[in-house]
């Protein structure tokens, strides 16, 4: 078995950045500069914001937060929206989701400039993304790829189950492995809380790709041997021997899986670490293209 090292390989993709920012800077060129918007006090997404904009000090980004109350109107947040997209310093941005329960999210990413929408679900960029045309992909299938090729992973006519059709992860990354790319060229299969026979198609499955969100919910009797398993679940379960009194964990359970798998993403240290190196790389994607 292998254990697929997001984290390691993370930090490669990150000095790969932090390497083409210090070229820009010897060319006289822009320093790339992410903003991320932040409506309402949510914990974990305070925490998802405060490790991107780590990593663009990591890389050498100029960055910027604008953090607004929960109460904002719907047509107030447009309006700071509309103001960073017109904001020539600022190359790209992220709305962090979700977004409080009064505010429609579709309207809000509808709003984000396409050439700043570095998150890349603005429908004209996923409408690309869907057609093969080169764009800003979602970060965290961007980061699954990236994992694929690097590892050497060929999944040309593979059989490959994604589970679950989020728009972030699993409709993203079930469209792109389908495709005639270098990365893709499986047969993939889609399934979702409304599947029948789940066991099965794991079972007849080379690769899976499961981003549903329940702890442990893929069991080593589930799978074949010699399979792949890229697990996207991030979930917290209890856990008295740690400090915090949780541990996290993904959707597949590890210890039962992890006697079948030919590879494997951990979970934490796999998927995760790729999803911010993504967002950095569309970024720079999208300075450079203002060059
Ligand atoms: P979501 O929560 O929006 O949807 C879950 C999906 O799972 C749905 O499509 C649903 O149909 C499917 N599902 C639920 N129960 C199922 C079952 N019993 N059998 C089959 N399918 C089932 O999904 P999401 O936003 O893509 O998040 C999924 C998981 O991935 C979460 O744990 C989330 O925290 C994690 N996540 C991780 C990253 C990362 O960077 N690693 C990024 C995004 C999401």
């Amino acid at each position: 078995m292998k254990i697929i090292d997001g984290k390691k390989i993370s930090i490669e993709v990150l000095d790969e950045i932090k390497a083409s920012v210090s070229h820009r800077v010897e060319n006289n060129l822009k320093i790339p500069h992410l903003a991320a918007v932040l409506v309402g006090d949510d914990g974990p997404s305070q925490t998802y914001v405060n490790s991107k904009i780590k990593a663009c000090n990591r890389v050498g980004f100029q960055s910027s937060l604008f953090k607004f109350d929960k109460s904002i109107l719907e047509n107030e947040l447009i309006n700071e929206i509309q103001k960073i997209n017109i904001n020539n310093n600022i190359d790209g941005f992220i709305v962090q989701l979700p977004l409080p329960n009064e505010i429609n999210q579709e309207n809000i990413l509808n709003e984000v400039s396409p050439y700043k929408d570095v998150d890349g679900f603005h429908p004209i960029n996923y409408g690309k993304m869907a057609l093969g045309i080169d764009t800003f992909l979602p970060a965290t299938p961007a980061g699954i790829i990236e994992l694929i090729q690097r590892c050497n992973i060929d999944l040309k006519s593979k059989k490959c189950l994604v589970i679950g059709r989020s728009q972030i992860v699993g409709r993203p990354i079930s469209i792109l492995l389908s495709q005639n790319k270098i990365f893709g060229n499986a047969t993939v299969t889609v399934a979702h809380s409304k599947s029948d026979n789940l066991k099965q198609l794991c079972l007849e499955s080379d690769v899976i790709i499961s981003a549903i969100g329940i702890p442990e919910f893929i069991k080593g009797d589930m799978i074949k041997l010699g399979s792949t398993i890229i697990d996207v679940g991030i979930s917290r379960v209890d856990d008295n021997s740690s400090e915090k009194g949780y541990k996290i964990v993904g959707d597949a359970d590890f210890k039962s899986v992890s006697e079948k798998v030919d590879y494997i993403t951990p979970v934490p240290g796999g998927v995760g670490p790729m999803t911010i190196a993504m967002l950095l790389k569309n970024t720079l994607k999208a300075c450079s293209l203002n060059d």
